[in-house]
C-alpha cells in the first residue's frame, strides 16, 4: 500500500514537472525560435514531427508557420523548369490559405507533450482584403486550441510584394487596420514583416519609417513583433538605424512593439564589426524585454543548418548581460506567447459556434 502511494506521488510529481517545463523557460535548451517557417514558397518542407526530431534538446519551443503565398508554376513562363523559389520565375505568387489548415493538421499529429512546444501562427490571408480578419476568426474557430498568433505576414517585402497577384499590400490599407485590431481584440501575437526602406534607395525615394511608426502607434492593442527589425537581404540598415530603434523603444506609445533578430541576412549586418555588435548589444541590454531571437529558417532538414543563425550571433550573445541574453533567447518568447494563449483560448470559448 505504502509503495503504491509513493508511486502515485512520483507520477503526480513527474506530470507536474513535465507540464512546467512547457511554460516558462525551465529547460536546458539553447533558445526558443520566435520565427520559423515549416514550409517554403512551394509549400514543401519537413513534417512537424520530423522538425521535433531536428529541434532535439537544442531548441525548447518554437513558433510554426508556413508561408502565406504560393509560387505559381506557369508552364507558359518556364515550361518544365519548375520553380522552387520566388526568384526562379517571373510568374506571380498568390495567397495560399490552405497553409493554415496544413499547419493545424501537422500540429494535430503531435503528442500532447510535443504540442506544448509550439506556437502555430495563421498566415494564409490577403492583407489587402477587408475580409482577412474574418479568415483569421474562421481559422481559430475551425481549429480551436491550436493557434497563438498571426504572421509572419508581409506588407512591403523586397522582390516579393510586387510579385503577388491582385491588389498590392499597403501600410495605408484599412484592411490592415482591421487585421491588427482583430488581433488585439483576440489577443493574437502579430509577426509583421515590413522593410524599413526600399531595396536600392535613391535620393528621391522615401523610407517606410514614418508609415511604420504611425501604423504601430495606431494599434497599441496588438502585441506586435517587427520581423527582422525591418531589414532584408538588400534592405540595409537606414542611416542611424540603431538610434531610430532606440527612439521607438523609448516611445511609451510603442511599448507593445517588439523586434525580432531573425534571419542570417540580419545577423550579417549585426556581426559585421565589433563596433556594430557593441552598439546593438548596448541597445538590447538597455531594453532587455523588447527583443526576441528567431532563426527564420525555411523547411530545414538538418540540425547544423538550422542552428546556423544562432551560431552566427555568438559575438552578440557574448556581449549581452546574462539575464538579457536569457530573455532574448527564451524569456520574452515565453512571456508573450503564454499570455497570448490564455486570452485566445478564452475568445475561442466565448465565440464557440459563431460563424464568420
Ligand atoms: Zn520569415
Amino acid at each position: 500500500m505504502k509503495q503504491k502511494i509513493i508511486i502515485a506521488i512520483a507520477i503526480v510529481l513527474f506530470a507536474c514537472g513535465s507540464a512546467m517545463s512547457q511554460t516558462g523557460t525551465d529547460d536546458n535548451s539553447l533558445f526558443y525560435d520566435s520565427h520559423f517557417h515549416l514550409t517554403n514558397y512551394v509549400q514543401k518542407g519537413p513534417t512537424l514531427k520530423e522538425f521535433v526530431e531536428l529541434m532535439g534538446d537544442k531548441v525548447g519551443r518554437s513558433t510554426v508557420f508556413g508561408i502565406p503565398v504560393q509560387q505559381q508554376w506557369s508552364w507558359m513562363n518556364s515550361g518544365e523548369d519548375a520553380p522552387r523559389y520566388y526568384l526562379d520565375t517571373d510568374a506571380p505568387l498568390y495567397y495560399y490559405s490552405f497553409t493554415d489548415a496544413y499547419i493545424a493538421d501537422q500540429y494535430y499529429e503531435l503528442t500532447d507533450e510535443d504540442k506544448k512546444r509550439f506556437e502555430p501562427m495563421i498566415t494564409g490571408f490577403n492583407p489587402a482584403d477587408m475580409y482577412a480578419a474574418e479568415h483569421i476568426k474562421r481559422v481559430l474557430l475551425t481549429f480551436p486550441g491550436v493557434f497563438s498568433g498571426i504572421g509572419e505576414f508581409s506588407i512591403h517585402k523586397e522582390f516579393v510584394s510586387s510579385k503577388i497577384a491582385g491588389e498590392v499590400a499597403s501600410l495605408r490599407n484599412p484592411a490592415l487596420d482591421t487585421i491588427l485590431s482583430t488581433a488585439g481584440e483576440i489577443g493574437l501575437v502579430v509577426i509583421l514583416h515590413n522593410d524599413i526602406s526600399k531595396p536600392y534607395p535613391k535620393a528621391h525615394t522615401q523610407s517606410y519609417l514614418k508609415e511604420v511608426w504611425d501604423l504601430f502607434k495606431k494599434h497599441p492593442e496588438a502585441t506586435t513583433i517587427w520581423a527582422h527589425c525591418g531589414l532584408g537581404r538588400v534592405v540595409a540598415p537606414v542611416k542611424d538605424q540603431v538610434q531610430f530603434m532606440v527612439d521607438m523603444l523609448d516611445d511609451p506609445s510603442l511599448s507593445h512593439v517588439y523586434f525580432d533578430l531573425s534571419w542570417d541576412e540580419v545577423a550579417k549586418y549585426i556581426v559585421s564589426s565589433d563596433e556594430a555588435v557593441a552598439k546593438v548589444a548596448d541597445m538590447i541590454n538597455k531594453h532587455p524585454d523588447r527583443f526576441l531571437f528567431g532563426t527564420d529558417e525555411v523547411g530545414p532538414t538538418d540540425q547544423e543548418k538550422y542552428l546556423k543563425v544562432y551560431n552566427m550571433y555568438e559575438p552578440l550573445w557574448k556581449a549581452l548581460d546574462s539575464s538579457t541574453r536569457e530573455k532574448v533567447l527564451k524569456g520574452n518568447f515565453a512571456t508573450l506567447f503564454d499570455a497570448a494563449k490564455t486570452k485566445i483560448r478564452a475568445w475561442e470559448e466565448t465565440n464557440k459556434g459563431n460563424m464568420f
